[in-house]
């Protein structure tokens, strides 16, 4: 797809949008609108904004946008403003999140909140400004309230930390974490934990003096390590970050395939008060399509297990937009979903991630149309809802199928602080393991600086004091003040 810009350089906004209405093809910027196919033309000239449709040579539609001062970010909101005019009256489809294409909506509603906007006018603001849907507007406000009362419950003192097991036992189909075989590296296992409770360790000097609010062991798929390892990592987390009053602790159990009574037990005698076991879907023909060694009795017999050992805060992961599922396939996973009576459920859509084999192999993959994706999104809200949940966090993604969103719902009092957290980004956040992101924010200012962990699990062993030196660097930088 090409496209020409006229009086101005936004380039990444004018692709991002256009992405929307044409996902998945290469996009290219050029002079002239091209012989042959759709070309799109994006023109600002500081007071207005235009976007023009050309098929093959030959102006087709265009329409306009007015702004209402001349700066950066008025041009860029009206350079996307005219473009999905111009493109929904061309396709049809009319994208419920409007103009905004950033990944976090919540936070921006909360923005505007603290500024001191009404609801009302923040609503009115988001759905004439940035065209989001009323829909869409309603739970943005509704999350960014939530996200605004959980934030507001941690303190300034406060820590969080992330520790990735990058190990998985068949890599799904849509997948693009830093996930490896475990059968391949089963012999690496041992030094990879030296090498992460060596960073663990270092971790817990550069505290300080702060609290740990939440600790999140994530991956991959943290129970692909067998029981030895599992307690000689949890261990290990113990003895370094004692558990504190109202830290929060959770262990993405994950894939059921590599859960054992054992593990359970062992999870839950460390303390961890939190753990996900994760469905995708309760359809068997679909498991098997996107690579998931188990069954959706598995997961049942799992969450039974689970709730045997003592875990009474369970999340489980769905993702609507699997390839061939239908609205009834959502209603009868939410059905199976719903008689489990998990404490938190996590909604994604469907992405097609850069690193994922769903993108190497796109052609054998037939991907959701945005109005089927709308009807399995109102399923699983409606569930969540029927079930006493809420929406508390919410995040967007690059490339997902129906340019939707992903939301995280829980019965009340069963929040993730981590999950806010994270998408906030008003706490520090640590990182040990391979492919971790440490991200350092300076409370005052809320300025993040990020120090990143290799992806590769030889790498993360052989340089792992490199890996702690860069966390040293950064909080040396800050001097402190995180
Ligand atoms: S379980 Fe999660 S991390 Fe592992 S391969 Fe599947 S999507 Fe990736």
């Amino acid at each position: 797809m090409k496209y020409i810009l006229s009086g101005h350089v936004y380039w990444n906004d004018v692709q991002t949008l256009i992405q929307v209405f044409f996902p998945n093809l290469h996009y290219y910027e050029t002079d002239t609108p091209q012989a042959e196919g759709l070309t799109v033309e994006s023109r600002w000239n500081g007071t207005c904004a235009e976007a023009v449709l050309y098929e093959n040579g030959v102006e087709k539609s265009s329409a306009s946008f007015p702004g209402e001062e001349n700066s950066e970010k008025e041009a860029k909101r009206c350079i996307k403003g005219a473009l999905y005019h111009l493109l929904s009256k061309e396709t049809g489809f009319y994208p419920q999140w409007g103009i905004l294409t950033g990944v976090r909506p919540a936070k921006l509603a909360n923005g505007l909140l603290k500024d001191g906007m009404t609801e009302e006018a923040a609503f009115q603001y988001l759905t004439e400004k940035y065209l989001v849907s009323p829909q869409k507007a309603k739970l943005m406000l509704q999350v960014g309230k939530e996200e605004q009362r959980i934030l507001d419950s941690c303190g300034k003192d406060e820590v969080s930390l992330y520790i990735g097991i990058p190990f998985c036992p068949t890599r799904c189909l849509y997948c693009s974490f830093t996930a490896y075989p475990f059968s391949r590296y089963a012999k690496r296992v041992d030094a990879y934990l030296d090498a992460l409770t060596k960073e663990l360790t270092a971790i817990r000097h550069l505290m300080g003096g702060k609290r740990m609010r939440s600790i999140y062991i994530g991956g991959g798929t943290p129970t692909t390590l067998n029981e030895e390892q599992l307690k000689r990592l949890l261990h290990h987390v113990a003895q370094t970050f004692p558990l504190e009053r109202d830290m929060e602790y959770t262990v993405e159990a994950g894939r059921p395939d590599t859960i054992t009574r054992e593990k359970l037990e062992i999870i839950k005698a460390y303390g961890a008060d939190r753990i996900s076991i994760n469905p995708q879907t309760m359809n068997d023909h679909t498991l098997a399509l996107v690579g998931r060694k188990h069954t959706a009795a598995q997961v049942e017999e799992i969450f039974h297990l689970a709730r045997e050992a003592g875990h009474n805060n369970i999340n489980m992961d769905l993702i609507l937009g699997l390839p061939e599922e239908k609205p009834a396939d959502v209603k009868r996973t939410m059905e199976r979903i719903a008689a489990l009576q998990p404490d938190n459920l996590t909604v994604h859509t469907l992405a097609v991630k850069r690193a994922s084999r769903l993108k190497e192999e796109l052609e054998n993959f037939v991907l959701t149309q945005a109005g089927v994706l709308e009807e399995m999104l109102a399923i699983a809200a409606e569930g969540a809802g029927n079930m006493g949940m809420h929406p508390y966090y919410m995040y967007r993604q690059k490339n997902m199928v129906g340019n939707f969103e992903n939301v995280g719902y829980c019965l009340p009092g069963k929040e993730g602080i981590y999950n806010v957290q994270i998408m906030e980004e008003k706490q520090t956040i640590f990182a040990a393991g391979a492919g971790g992101t440490t991200k350092m924010v300076e409370p005052a200012t809320d300025r993040i600086e990020r120090a990143f962990n290799v992806k590769s699990v030889e790498d993360y062993i052989a340089r792992i004091d490199e890996m702690i030196a860069r966390k040293e660097a950064l909080a040396e930088k800050l001097g402190g003040r995180i």
